[in-house]
């Protein structure tokens, strides 16, 4: 075999990286801060102090451009990582691209997905401060479960509320938070004020499940709230992805024209993207960055760039941010992490400042890429990143047109095998494009809290 035909390019334990890439300190000027839900001032480290530990309030507001994983982190982080890159020579062909197409996949993590990263981080920091439990809500079960395994890992108890209709629709994420020693409510639940106060029968939210996950953290001494995504210090967290895919790619000897990543909360675009914005910022590199969002949920592309609440109800911090209105209710889009209102601050100040361009992604064509992925490459990706893959073939499509051998990295956030409903619903010509509306926005922009315009 020639190099030139390599297929994976791995790298030995010891090249975990040793510390998160802190973008916020490269960014030009001072971010801007979130503010007190009722007085509307900037947040002080004791209003978080309740729900976190001061380990990650001191992340989310540092300007240190990199902190230190600690050894004890590193080592779980061993049991998957260095997660592989693989560079994607059969799709290439598949696609008759001169593109030379690599994905970094996250889906060997044992939650199948990116958000152990995280998870495993925080449940070191609260357990080094001494915090006994962690409370957490859950959309499809994703966040709730790779929670459920590092709280396992550190010896933490896990309460997870998870959002009653996928609690009553997705049995085996609930069985997964189950296995690694969680225990799942069914929200709304009796156990909180916020979840006696709706429906016996109801459906549930994820704002519900919010309120009643901090409502347990906040009324007790020794338990602590946590957030999968969205917030600096989880984007943080997940930027081992893109500092191992650099190395990565120099051992391919190649360096990425576009990074294209799927966009929920912005955690796992971050992760891939943030080493790499730093090249750019830092040594004049100039690689191109694209976020895939769904059309049905299109926070980047139409959303107003505004103060807002991170949750449904209002109960959170106002953050600065691209937002269709914290109160929007998305479509049932099958991509279940993908639907929220908002995204990570840092993430809408890169798009804002042009940095990053979003791209809206409508969910037949992102399944039918994933469905050609899945032929070619083997992998049955995750609805989410299935959306980075349609915007990597878009961009796999001008290079042919442009008759350029393009560096295309993606990021390949995790497996769909949870997901085989939505492959189901979109083989059997079942799965629609659901249309945003306009008047819907426009009623959700004059619902937005009282609040300082960002510039
Ligand atoms: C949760 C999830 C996402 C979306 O969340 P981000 O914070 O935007 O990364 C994307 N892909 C997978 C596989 C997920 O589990």
């Amino acid at each position: 075999m020639s190099v030139s035909e390599q297929i994976q390019f791995p790298l030995p334990e010891s090249a975990i990286p040793t510390h998160w890439v802190n973008l916020l300190a490269d960014l030009p000027g001072e971010p801007l801060p979130p503010l007190h839900p009722a007085t509307k001032e900037p947040l002080g480290p004791d209003d978080l102090a309740p729900l976190f530990p001061m380990a990650l309030i001191g992340q989310e507001v540092s300007a240190e451009p990199e902190i230190e994983i600690p050894d004890e982190v590193r080592d779980v982080y061993r049991l998957w990582r260095p997660t592989p890159l693989l560079r994607a020579r059969r799709l290439e062909r598949a696609l008759d691209t001169p593109a030379h197409i690599y994905y970094k996949y996250e889906g060997v993590s044992p939650a199948g997905s990116h958000k152990p990263n995280t998870a495993v981080a925080q449940a070191y920091f609260n357990r080094q401060e001494g915090v006994r439990k962690l409370a957490t809500e859950t959309g499809a079960g994703q966040w709730g479960s790779a929670l459920a395994l590092a709280c396992q890992l550190f010896g933490l108890e896990c309460e997870v509320f998870m959002v009653g209709v996928s609690y009553d629709q997705k049995p085996y994420r609930r069985a997964m938070i189950e296995a690694w020693g969680g225990t799942v409510h069914r929200s709304p639940s009796e156990l909180t004020e916020a979840g006696r106060s709706q429906g016996e029968h109801d459906s549930g939210s994820l704002g519900i499940a919010i309120s009643e996950a901090v409502e347990v953290a906040a009324g007790s001494e020794d338990t602590n709230y946590t957030l999968g995504s969205v917030l600096n210090h989880v984007c943080l967290h997940q930027t081992v992805i893109g500092q191992e895919a650099i190395a990565q790619l120099e051992l391919a000897g190649e360096y990425p024209d576009v990074v294209v990543g799927c966009v929920g909360g912005g955690s796992n675009f971050a992760g891939i993207a943030y080493p790499f914005l730093r090249a750019n910022l830092r040594d004049g590199k100039s690689t191109r960055f694209v976020a895939a969002e769904p059309s049905a949920c299109p926070t980047l592309t139409r959303g107003v760039y505004r103060y807002d609440f991170g949750d449904t109800v209002g109960l959170t911090p106002l953050m600065p941010m691209y937002t269709l209105g914290h109160d929007f209710v998305p479509p049932p889009v099958h991509a279940g992490g993908l639907r929220y209102h908002g995204d990570a601050p840092s993430l809408c100040a890169l798009v804002k400042e042009g940095l990053v361009e979003p791209r809206a992604i409508h969910q037949t064509s992102a399944f039918e890429a994933a469905i050609r992925f899945a032929r070619t490459e083997g992998i049955i990706p995750g609805p989410e990143p299935a959306h980075a893959l349609r915007a990597a073939f878009d961009e796999a499509e001008a290079a042919r047109e442009a008759d350029e051998e393009r560096v295309i990295l993606i990021g390949l956030s995790g497996h769909g095998h949870f997901d085989m409903s939505a492959y189901e619903a979109f083989l059997g010509g079942e799965l629609t494009d659901l249309e945003f509306s306009q008047a819907e926005m426009d009623a959700a922009i004059e619902r937005l809290p009282e609040a300082p315009v960002p510039g």
